[in-house]
């Protein structure tokens, strides 16, 4: 019995957590490390974004956590992995839409963090989240995926870079936004709110390269699977 539970847990797909605030260089490093090991990733901002710009769509108010709960239990996404540029990714798409521009939008951005913080929300993004493992190994970031949706993986990373840096990279993309209001919200929420994962590798980025940071993560992704053996 012991042998087949061993088994099953080395078999079991390898997930990489990259959380951190905002602006902190997650998708960027998280879509390198899966580039480089041929991992599936997974952006799991967008999967909230993406309801976000749903309940915006349906005119949800998205300040009624009511109205936000049972505009997720009524909605249809599909869980897709598709390849794009070498990248495989998963996605949710409605209504066979993905709507990458919107989800990018001031309005949604604004939105995001109030959809994020509704228990039902978080329960149905954390059971979709898990679901991605049937497209293989993940790099997955967020705010939650050490802490909340993976706890159990050894792979953990925790971004951050100054404020002033981290809202100059969001200025270059034509982004301004209220970095600080937005992390304020992510980590005071009641239910999985941003934090550092116990065991987490915490990577100041301030004045790094992405080759940099993401040449380190994957270092120390080896260092561990080199232990693990
Ligand atoms: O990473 P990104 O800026 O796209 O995330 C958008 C928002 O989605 C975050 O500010 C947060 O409110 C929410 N989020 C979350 N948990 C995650 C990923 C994102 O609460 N795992």
């Amino acid at each position: 019995m012991s042998e087949i539970i061993l088994k099953l847990k080395t078999l079991h797909p390898i997930v990489i957590a990259i959380d951190g605030t905002s602006a902190s260089g997650k998708s960027t490093n998280a879509k390198l490390v899966a580039k480089t090991l041929g991992y599936v990733y997974v952006d799991t901002g967008a999967m909230y974004r993406t309801l976000a710009w749903h309940c915006l769509l349906k005119q949800v108010d998205v300040n009624d956590a009511k109205a936000v709960a049972a505009a997720c239990r009524k909605w249809k996404p599909e869980l897709k992995c598709v390849e794009k540029d070498g990248l495989r990714a998963a996605w949710l798409s409605v209504d066979g839409y993905f709507p990458e521009k919107e989800i990018r939008m001031p309005e949604t951005a604004a939105a995001v963090a109030h959809v994020a913080a509704v228990p039902a929300v978080r329960k149905w993004m954390k059971d979709t989240q898990r679901d991605c493992i049937k497209f293989g190994n993940l790099v997955m970031e967020g705010r939650d995926i050490g802490t909340n949706v993976f706890p159990e993986t050894d792979y953990k990373f925790y971004l951050d870079a100054s404020l002033a840096e981290r809202s100059a990279r969001r200025a270059a993309d034509g982004v301004n936004e209220n970095l600080a209001a937005r992390d304020q919200r992510d980590s005071q929420r009641a239910v999985a709110p941003l934090m550092i994962a116990l065991g987490a590798v915490v990577v100041n980025n301030s004045g790094q390269t992405p080759a940099e940071t993401s040449g380190f993560i994957i270092g120390e992704i080896k260092k561990k699977m080199s232990a693990a053996r």
